[in-house]
C-alpha cells in the first residue's frame, strides 16, 4: 500500500451537482429557479380511453415553445414534481428538454395521491406494517440509476396530502418517501394543504422517520394567509413553497403577494420559494375552465409577482434568496458533498 500525503480539503471536496433531465449540473449554475412547475400533467389511463385528439408531436412542440419563452425571461431552472399519479413520462420529457438544453429541468420520483395508493401497489407488501415497502426501492432506483431506463435521475422525492387528510395511503407514501430520502439524501417535496394545517401531520410522521425538516419543502404553503402558522413551520426548518401564483381561484394575487411580503418583512425570505405550479398541458380540466385563470402560466412570477413584491418593499436581496439560493440549497444533497448547505439566514 502506498503512502498518501494529506490533501487540502478543497481538492477532495467534490463540486456539488444536481441531477436534471439532461444530466448533472453544478448546483451553483442552477441560477434563477422556479421551484414548482410541471411540463405535462396527464392521466394516461383516462387519456388512452377517452381522448381522441392527443397529438404527441404537437404537444412536445408546444412545450418547447413555452419553455423557450420562459428561458428568454432569464429563468434557467425549473423543478418539475410530476410523479406517478400525475402522468410522469421521462421519454416524452426528454424530447422536450433536448430542444431547450439551456433550461435545466429537475425531476422527481414519488407517488402523488390524496387518498389511496395506486392499485399497482395495493397488495404489494401493503399488509406488512414494518415490512419493506416496494415503493422505497423503486424511488431509490429512480434516484441512483435513472428513470424508465433513461439516464435521467430523479433529484428529489414527492408525495402529497390534501384536504382529505392523512389517509392510510397518504401515510404509506409519506413513509416510503422518508425512507428513500434517508437512503439517498435526496430532498423531499410534500404537496400540502395549509388550510387544514397538514404541515403538522407531515412533521409528526417525518420526525418519527428521522427526517431533518430543512431537507423538506412544503408545497402550496402560499395557498394560506395564516402567516403565524407559516412562520411556525419555517421556524421548525421547513422550506415553504409559495408556488401557486396565478391560481387566483384558490387565493387571489394580492393576498398571495401580501403573505410573501409580510414573511419577508418578518425575516423569512430564506424559508420561501416562488413558483406557479403551472404546466404546458394539464388534463384535469376543460380548456374553458383553464381560460378563466389567465395568470396561471410560466411567466407570471417574473412579470407580475416580483414587481408587486418590490412595490411592497421586498428587497432585491430577498428576491435572489427566494428565486436562486433557497431552491439550490434544498436541491443540493448534503451527503454528497459533506456540508449542510443551510445558511441559517431568516
Ligand atoms: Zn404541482
Amino acid at each position: 500500500m502506498t503512502e498518501t500525503l494529506p490533501q487540502p480539503a478543497s481538492t477532495t471536496t467534490p463540486v456539488p451537482t444536481v441531477e436534471t433531465v439532461l444530466g448533472p449540473v453544478a448546483a451553483d449554475a442552477l441560477g434563477t429557479t422556479l421551484a414548482h412547475e410541471h411540463v405535462f400533467v396527464r392521466t394516461p389511463d383516462s387519456q388512452t380511453n377517452w381522448v381522441r385528439d392527443w397529438d404527441d408531436e404537437a404537444q412536445v412542440a408546444g412545450a418547447v415553445e413555452r419553455l423557450r419563452e420562459l428561458r428568454a425571461t432569464g429563468v434557467t431552472t425549473i423543478v418539475d414534481p410530476t410523479v406517478d399519479g400525475l402522468g410522469r413520462d421521462l421519454v416524452r420529457l426528454r424530447l422536450v428538454a433536448e430542444q431547450v438544453p439551456d433550461l435545466n429541468i429537475v425531476v422527481a420520483t414519488g407517488v402523488y395521491t390524496y387518498t389511496d395508493v395506486p392499485h399497482y401497489f395495493t397488495y404489494r407488501a401493503a399488509a406488512l406494517p414494518d415490512g419493506p415497502d416496494p415503493m422505497v426501492d423503486l424511488f431509490v432506483r429512480d434516484i441512483r440509476e435513472g428513470i424508465q431506463d433513461t439516464d435521467t435521475k430523479a433529484a428529489f422525492l414527492k408525495c402529497a396530502i390534501d384536504e382529505h387528510g392523512p389517509t392510510p395511503g397518504v401515510e404509506r407514501v409519506l413513509r416510503a418517501v422518508a425512507r428513500a430520502h434517508l437512503t439517498t439524501g435526496a430532498p423531499i417535496m410534500v404537496h400540502t394543504h395549509p388550510g387544514t394545517r397538514s404541515g403538522a401531520y407531515v412533521h409528526r410522521v417525518l420526525t418519527e422517520e428521522g427526517v431533518d425538516p430543512t431537507r423538506v419543502q412544503l408545497a402550496h404553503s402560499g395557498d394560506s394567509t395564516d402567516t403565524d402558522h407559516l412562520a411556525e413551520l419555517a421556524d421548525t426548518g421547513y422550506l415553504l413553497g409559495m408556488d401557486r401564483f396565478g391560481l387566483d381561484v384558490i387565493l387571489p394575487f394580492a393576498e398571495r403577494v401580501a403573505v410573501v411580503a409580510e414573511l419577508c418583512r418578518r425575516g423569512y425570505a430564506a424559508s420561501m420559494t416562488l413558483s406557479q405550479d403551472a404546466a404546458c398541458h394539464f388534463d384535469w380540466a376543460d380548456p374553458d375552465l383553464l381560460a378563466a385563470l389567465p395568470n396561471w402560466h410560466y411567466l407570471h412570477v417574473l412579470r407580475d409577482v416580483v414587481p408587486a413584491l418590490r412595490e411592497l418593499g421586498v428587497e432585491e436581496r430577498d428576491m435572489t434568496t427566494m428565486l436562486v439560493d433557497n431552491p439550490r440549497r434544498w436541491l443540493t444533497t448534503p451527503s454528497l458533498h459533506h456540508r449542510t448547505g443551510h445558511d441559517g439566514r431568516r
